[in-house]
């Protein structure tokens, strides 16, 4: 089905929009066939289609939605969506729905998020869906009282039995009924997606222990695009919906890999998006594929390209990954966190990303690789025992990253870890991209 909607894809962009008409110009668009074709197709970017504008909006089809990014890596790209995609989107579902759903009351399913992307695009669900956000003490009193109630209504189930939403958000959540003491008598999850943010294993472990469930789904997704990848349990990597057409390309030339780490290019399929079409689009996220158990190519995420350190002059491999520098981070309550509400909390239950500077210089033929991490002025340690909880952050940040280690044991590279405090005005300089290395 995949490559039958791929070439449809291709086609319906080159045929509908002025950008891809221009950019497919002599490159025979009708023999994209195979996900192995689009190699010959250039790839586009946030920016590219921002100039774009209206000539990157296929003509024809009447427009009921705008989308948007998050903004994190800058500026926003709106998106608009099309009454025909949303149409075939229903009815996709929908029939998908009846063909597969399990019989017996339907779950109640508690979404949590904070509205930032527009209108979302409606997918039918078999769940019951309750809406809540939190942004304030009294959107957690609230929530909380969604959790507790009792539902008697016919042919769904009494109690909420599933969480999606925002990681920030569900970590927010559990922080205030942590915080409050609140007993949920008679509540079972059974089921957790979060999205939005990369969940390291401190978190998922901490997620996974407060409501007693270990079936936590990460979702990796893009506003731009419609479906994303989820995480799996039996391999530790995240399997693409077969409705998008991932590719890794390398760092520096940006050729197509099959193995190893690359930045991600994504094409979202024909009729799930037809209004602005998104081919080759090469996102700010690495990925690393590795072999894999599963059927699905497995996908593991290294996090945005801004926080992994790659070695841009030599092998274009990642040395150190933002995954790791999280995973590993994650791990230490004395690290200063990204405030993300005034609900977050601090330390281990902050939903922030840690705030940590990574810079690399080179001198004598050797890679100085200095990161300095931000720790709580009043983390309570001795110089003996910051040199330990240092090393600690040194040692297990090399464990995680084969690249770097390779070089430090090779002489070519040195990596030093330092905690240092910072008073708020050096905080503040940390933007929402939070890019982490810097080259010297
Ligand atoms: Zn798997």
């Amino acid at each position: 089905m995949v490559l039958r909607l791929l070439s449809k894809t291709v086609i319906h962009a080159y045929e509908s929009t002025a950008l891809y008409h221009e950019l497919y110009k002599g490159l025979d668009p009708e023999r994209v066939i195979s996900p192995s074709d689009l190699e010959r197709l250039p790839f586009v970017d946030k920016h590219l289609i921002k100039e774009a504008g209206a000539r990157a909006v296929a003509s024809g089809l009447n427009c009921v939605a705008i989308q948007n990014t998050s903004g994190t890596s800058g500026e926003l790209l709106f998106l608009q969506r099309s009454q025909e995609e949303f149409s075939f989107i229903q009815a996709f579902y929908q029939e998908l729905i009846r063909r597969i759903a399990p019989t017996g009351p339907r779950a109640i399913l508690l979404l949590l998020d904070v509205p930032g992307h527009g209108t979302p695009t409606p997918v039918p669900t078999t769940n019951f869906v309750l809406q809540s956000s939190i942004v304030s003490k009294f959107g957690a009193a609230r929530t909380e009282q969604i959790l507790k109630n009792r539902y008697d209504m016919e042919g769904i189930e009494p109690h909420v039995s599933s969480l999606a939403g925002s990681l920030s958000q569900i970590i927010i959540l559990t922080n205030y009924l942590e915080s409050e003491n609140s007993l949920l008598p008679g509540l079972e999850i059974k089921r957790i997606s979060v999205t939005s943010d990369y969940m390291s294993p401190a978190i998922r472990r901490r997620l996974a222990r407060y409501w007693r469930c270990d079936n936590i789904v990460d979702r990796y997704s893009l506003s731009e695009m419609f479906g994303g990848a989820s995480s799996c349990t039996q391999c530790g990597g995240f399997h693409f919906d077969p409705i998008l057409v991932p590719e890794l390309v390398t760092l520096g030339s940006l050729k197509v890999t099959r193995s190893g780490s690359g930045r991600l290019a994504l094409t979202s399929l024909y009729p799930f998006v037809q209004m602005q079409p998104l081919i080759r689009y090469l996102t700010d996220d690495v990925f690393e594929l590795r072999p894999s158990p599963c059927v699905a190519s497995s996908y593991f995420y290294l996090g945005r390209v801004g926080h992994c350190l790659i070695d841009t002059f030599g092998s274009q491999d990642v040395l150190i990954s933002g995954s790791a520098l999280y995973d590993t981070l994650d791990e230490y309550p004395f690290v200063v966190r990204q405030p993300a509400s005034e609900l977050a909390g601090q330390g281990r239950t902050s939903t922030g990303k840690p705030f940590v500077r990574g810079s690399q210089s080179f001198k004598d033929g050797r890679r100085l690789v200095v990161l300095a991490v931000a720790v709580h002025p009043d983390a309570l340690f001795s110089a003996h025992e910051k040199r330990k909880h240092e090393e600690g952050v040194r040692t297990t940040l090399l464990r995680r990253s084969p690249h770097m280690r390779a070089l430090v044991s090779g002489g070519e590279a040195s990596l030093a870890v330092e905690f240092v405090t910072m008073d708020d005005q050096a905080l503040k300089t940390f933007d929402r991209q939070a890019v982490i290395w810097t080259s010297a």
